[in-house]
């Protein structure tokens, strides 16, 4: 796989999966733009684990859910660096609840993120790509946007929506040789699974043929992929990384 002198957008690149992201993304020889909106320090802790391992990357703060700044955060990356080739929509958020109680604002605010914010960050990085006749966009969803989850009505939603949002892209952009693809993982063991109690991780570990957590190396892999010239060919589509949980 070489995605050299190719530039690369992560957004919400500073932590967990989207880490693993840039990471892999640099490893097979691309620029990573490393994106984030509130920790800086961990942001410049992925542009060190790059550069450690002989990687370019920069750190850019933008916030995915307001158009403005997306716009503006866009236009700088291509008056830098001349292009944009690979678009990973990664950056989200949860506001957990049940439907009956759940705050309108909690509601919004993963709409705004979560689903406006990958339409954002599309719509700056589309044009760019189109002109130079290559382009790939991989979007992060989740098996909740398949599956549903009790006290996850505005994140399913959200995600659910993103991969129609997807496949409308793909579409749009199929002729001008950019592809619009999805990741939907499953468990992955990072922050929010560590923080799960023993009986609802094991209730989880029971569910998953493989029986164990994935780890964000295994989501970048399928990234990496549907960034690479081998994945030319496959657009519209989502590659499921879940142990088995679902089988779409
Ligand atoms: P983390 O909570 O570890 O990291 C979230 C990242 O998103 C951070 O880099 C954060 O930046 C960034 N971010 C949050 N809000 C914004 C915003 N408004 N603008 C720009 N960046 C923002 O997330 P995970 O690594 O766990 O998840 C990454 C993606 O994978 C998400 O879309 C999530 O829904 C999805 N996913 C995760 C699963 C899991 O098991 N972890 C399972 C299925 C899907 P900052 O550091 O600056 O705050």
């Amino acid at each position: 796989m070489n995605l050299s002198g190719k530039v690369a957008v992560v957004t919400g690149g500073s932590r967990g999966i989207g880490r693993a992201v840039c990471l892999r993304l640099a490893s097979a020889g691309a620029r990573v733009v490393v994106n984030y909106v509130s920790r800086p320090d961990a942001a410049e802790e992925t542009v060190d684990a790059v550069k450690a391992k002989g990687g370019k990357a920069h750190a850019v703060k933008f916030d995915i859910g307001a158009a403005s700044e997306v716009q503006t955060g866009f236009k700088e990356i291509i008056a830098d660096l001349g292009k944009i080739n690979i678009l990973v929509n990664n950056a989200g958020i949860t506001r957990d609840g049940l439907v009956a109680t759940m705050k309108e604002d909690d509601w919004d605010t993963v709409m705004a993120i979560n689903l406006k914010g990958a339409y954002n960050c599309i719509k700056a990085a589309c044009r760019p790509m189109m002109k130079q006749r290559w382009g790939r966009i991989v979007t992060i969803t989740s098996v909740i946007g398949f599956t549903g989850n009790a006290g996850q009505a505005n994140y399913a939603a959200a995600k659910a929506g993103l991969i129609g949002l997807t496949k409308s892209v793909a579409r749009e952009l199929a002729s001008r040789g950019v592809t619009a693809n999805g990741v939907a993982p499953g468990y992955i063991e990072t922050e929010m699974t560590d923080g799960l109690n023993e009986k609802i991780r094991d209730k989880i570990l029971s569910e998953i043929p493989m029986g164990m957590f994935g780890k964000v190396e295994d989501v970048a892999g399928a990234v990496a992929f549907l960034c690479s010239e081998e994945a030319r060919y496959i657009t519209g589509q989502v590659i499921h990384v879940n142990g088995g949980m679902l089988m779409a």
